[in-house]
């Protein structure tokens, strides 16, 4: 959908020369050290770095060597390899295997053309445009952050690092792609029973629906394998949703002796020591459990001094930016596409943080960077947004949601909700549709 048109300036620096094409596939550094320039810069295009290779970060490198050929288009990655979200909760009871949702990242930058780095970002120095790295350091004329969320353990914790590391190496939440993914599954398949509490974040979190979807496939997961287990859902919201009528129809009509849905259930205190949690609805003894504190944008925006700030001064914990154009309230070479993105409309927040998004906004800030470089005015355009969610394994049932997005007369964008409530074997087939297109899309 198209809407207003922006005019921003390309930088002034930025000459723009014949089509060189930057050294595609992975870079290798030969010597580390804090002043050690990564890559150094081929051709006369613009160097635009990408920190963060995930669901946002692949797709805007992609589409930026396609809509700037002459672009020097640098993707700094920590993981070897692109791990998925969705469908992770399939692959955690074997409904996908692992080839599916964890991929070879070489091949897309190879067949795209952009120059991958598997290296850890570690900070910034933007007056100097520099992206620093555990490599070297990376210049950039436009920078795009990608990195997505970060597990908020000091709200529940404060400084206490010996708690936080014990929940997060026992009660792993497999919220962000590492091998938390695998520590969750090894836990899920050696359960044995009992009492499995799930923390939910409180909103804006990573994608909304999806720890319903993860209850009620373990749930399923424990049924089908008689494990004698129940599940605990601790929601800090008064009630389910998105797609709140499925997953209520899902948990009494499928799963009532094994799920229980507690609303209201903000935490108050976690003892991971002694398997115990205080809500605003009780107090829980759990045997297991998958603990999720709040989620943050990732370390990265932190970094960058890029957080924004709420009324009160202090910091929201999500990216400080323009709501329709994604650059950097405070800095316009600085883009900001995924979860980690911050507050963008008084009606409903933030843009749901899915992978849907995310790939969407790849793409407009892919273009809009484009449009900059060749001086053009910017279009801002939005998104929109799909998520399905598998309630049963056997037959394979799922639920989905719709959003859309419009602006009203004063710019403001507003959100209506379409919610897919009865479970259908037709909206699986909807689902790996959406998934293999998705992933053709930059992998
Ligand atoms: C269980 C589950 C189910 C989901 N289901 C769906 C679904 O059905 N549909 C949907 O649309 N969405 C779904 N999502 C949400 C989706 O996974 C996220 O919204 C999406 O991944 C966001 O993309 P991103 O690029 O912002 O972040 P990510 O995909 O997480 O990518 C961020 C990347 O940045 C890297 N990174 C971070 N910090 C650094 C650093 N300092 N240096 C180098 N690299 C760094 C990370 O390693 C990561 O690869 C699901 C998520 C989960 C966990």
């Amino acid at each position: 959908m198209l809407n207003r048109r922006i005019f921003l300036a390309a930088p002034p620096a930025l000459a723009l020369g014949a089509a060189t094409l930057p050294t595609a596939g992975l870079a290798f550094p030969t010597a580390i050290h804090s002043k050690t320039q990564l890559l150094p810069r081929t051709g006369k295009g613009p160097r635009i770095v990408i920190c963060g290779g995930g669901w946002g970060g692949m797709t805007a490198a992609r589409y930026l060597r396609e809509l700037i050929p002459q672009a020097d288009v640098v993707l700094l990655e920590r993981n070897p390899s692109f791990w998925s979200g969705p469908m992770s909760n399939k692959w955690l009871i074997d409904i996908v295997n692992t080839d599916f949702v964890n991929r070879d990242m070489l091949g897309p930058a190879n067949k795209y053309g952009y120059t991958l780095v598997n290296t850890e970002v570690t900070g910034f120095d933007r007056d100097k445009k520099i992206v620093r790295t555990a490599q070297g350091n990376v210049d950039y004329d436009y920078l795009i952050l990608a990195g997505g969320i970060r597990n908020a353990y000091d709200a529940w914790f404060g400084n206490d690092r010996k708690a936080s590391e014990y929940t997060r190496t026992h009660f792993p939440n497999a919220y962000i792609p590492n091998g938390e993914m695998f520590a969750l599954k090894r836990k899920l398949h050696e359960f044995k029973g009992g009492v499995m509490v799930m923390t939910l974040p409180p909103p804006p979190h990573r994608c909304p629906p999806s720890p319903y979807e993860r209850a009620c496939l373990m749930a399923w997961h424990m049924k089908k394998n008689k494990i004698p287990g129940k599940i605990l859902i601790l929601d800090p919201k008064p009630k389910i949703g998105p797609i709140g009528e499925g997953y209520r129809a899902a948990f009494g009509e499928l799963y009532p002796d094994i799920i229980t849905h507690v609303p209201n259930a903000g935490v108050k205190e976690v003892d991971p020591f002694n398997k115990r949690i205080k809500t605003a609805a009780g107090d829980f003894d759990f045997d297991d459990a998958v603990l999720m504190p709040p989620h943050q944008a990732s370390d990265m925006v932190w970094h960058a001094g890029l957080i924004g700030k709420g009324a009160d001064g202090k910091p929201t914990g999500w990216a400080d930016m323009h709501p329709r154009l994604f650059t950097a309230n405070s800095d316009d070479s600085v883009y900001f596409v995924g979860d980690l993105m911050g507050f963008v409309s008084s009606q409903f927040g933030h843009y749901p943080k899915s992978a849907h998004v995310a790939n969407a906004i790849g793409k407009i800030v892919a273009r809009n960077i484009a449009e900059r470089v060749s001086g053009k005015e910017v279009v801002a355009v939005l998104p929109d947004n799909l998520c399905y969610m598998m309630v049963n394994g056997d037959p394979q049932e799922e639920i989905s949601v719709k959003f859309e997005y419009e602006l009203d007369a004063s710019g403001r964008v507003l959100q209506n909700q379409i919610d897919m409530d009865v479970r259908t074997n037709d909206l699986v087939k909807d689902d790996f549709a959406w998934i293999n297109g998705r992933f053709n899309d930059f992998l």
